[in-house]
């Protein structure tokens, strides 16, 4: 039997779920059909982004911690930055997606299914899934990307702890503390303290390599033996890999990628901030375009992220990789340039021309000409 549905959205993920949430408000919503294979909770992880009071309202049943200060250290120094209008979120990407999900309503539904193929079937794109059949005239794709052989990518341990003493700091989410192992690529330790007696500790790397499991563990051991903070009970342990470079030509697993009609969506769309790995911001602004374009008949998929911004984060990315002696200091450079306001306008990809300035000033001249020409 094939299923007549107007909107296929592949996988119910950041992308896929809020888009469908968003398209379940709307007057007449389109026939929406998600198909996703796994549960919230087979894929929860911790999402951290900025966010102003607004939105830290919308997102507070999904909200894991929330912190006004947040901070930057390496062995010479610490930035602390305070914001007067955002907050450093972490949200709980089980609870989010669950909170989606709630809040869809027919004609918006979801099936719990695997996509193994699409094909051009007349007007229609035929969605096959490990069940069954479906035809729609739109197909949005969110299957995470491939990137290219041997690309730079994010990756990381953590793992969420209960604490035998209580927590110092608990008002600042440590963004990058850079006083760790740096002979593997550039790495840092993310702790966000939860309460006074719970917190995530994650060893992040930015490198081509994936190192073997016991490598971060060991950097998260150290980190926790170096600060006085004794584990009393591991709670859960989450890993990921981010791309933080080009995707590969073929990274849809559509056969027909040309096809108007099959069109990716959030991180398979390029959503996926290459300086920082940050992609949640960018994913929800695109599909409250999309979501606000189809409801004007505009199916299109606005693009997740402007071309000038991926284009500084690569000469960015070149300058990381070509002179690694420099990594800590870029970062560190950078947000000492900026103020609370700032960092977090910049980190969103909003940064005004007087903050680019800022950050440009910052940082040292030859490698980043160099970089410039070399691209
Ligand atoms: C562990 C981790 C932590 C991250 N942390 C942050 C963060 O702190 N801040 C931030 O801004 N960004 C973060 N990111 C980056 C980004 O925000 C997330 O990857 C985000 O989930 C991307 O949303 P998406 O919808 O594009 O992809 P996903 O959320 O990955 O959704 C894709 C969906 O496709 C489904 N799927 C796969 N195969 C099939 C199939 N055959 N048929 C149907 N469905 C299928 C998957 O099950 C999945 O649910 C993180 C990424 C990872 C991996």
């Amino acid at each position: 039997m094939l299923n007549e549905i107007d909107i296929a959205i592949i996988g119910g993920g950041n992308a896929g779920l809020t888009l469908a949430a968003q398209l379940a408000q709307q007057a007449s919503p389109p026939r929406t059909l998600i198909i996703e294979p796994r549960t919230p909770e087979q894929r929860d992880c911790s999402w951290g982004l900025w966010a102003k009071a607004p939105q830290v309202k919308q997102l507070e049943r999904a909200a894991l911690g929330r912190w006004p200060r947040w901070q930057l250290i390496d062995h010479d120094q610490r930035v602390i930055h305070h914001s007067r209008d955002y907050s450093y979120l972490s949200l709980s990407a089980a609870r989010y997606l669950q909170d989606c999900a709630s809040r869809l309503r027919e004609p918006v539904s979801l099936v719990q299914e695997s996509v193994n193929s699409l094909q051009a079937d007349g007007d229609q794109i035929r969605v096959e899934t490990d069940k069954q059949c479906y035809r729609a005239s739109q197909v949005y794709d969110s299957r995470p990307p491939k990137i290219i052989e041997n690309g730079l990518r994010q990756h990381f341990l953590g793992w969420h702890i209960q604490t035998n003493q209580p927590i110092a700091e608990t008002d600042i989410a440590t963004l990058m503390d850079f006083r760790v192992d740096q002979s593997r690529g550039l790495h840092f330790i993310y702790a966000l303290p939860f309460s006074d007696h719970q917190m995530l500790v994650e060893s992040t790397l930015i490198s081509r390599q994936i190192e073997p499991k016991e490598w971060y563990q060991q950097a998260i051991e150290g980190w926790l033996q170096t600060n006085g903070i004794e584990v009393d009970l591991l709670l859960s342990e989450e890993v990921g890999v981010i791309p933080m470079d080009k995707l590969a030509e073929d990274h849809l697993q559509s056969p027909s990628t040309d096809h108007a009609q099959i069109a990716s969506i959030g991180a398979a769309s390029g959503a996926v901030r290459r300086s920082s790995g940050y992609a949640f911001q960018h994913i929800q602004q695109q599909m409250r375009a999309l979501a606000a374009g189809i409801a004007n008949g505009d199916r299109r998929v606005p693009a997740p992220i402007a071309n000038r911004l991926t284009a500084m984060d690569n000469i960015f990315n070149g300058v990381l990789l070509s002179r690694p002696d420099l990594a800590v200091s870029l970062y560190m450079r950078m947000a000492k340039a900026l103020n609370g306001d700032q960092f977090a306008r910049f980190m969103l990809g909003q940064a005004s021309t007087a903050d680019w300035l800022r950050v440009i000033a910052a940082m040292p001249k030859m490698p980043f000409l160099r970089q410039l020409l070399h691209v």
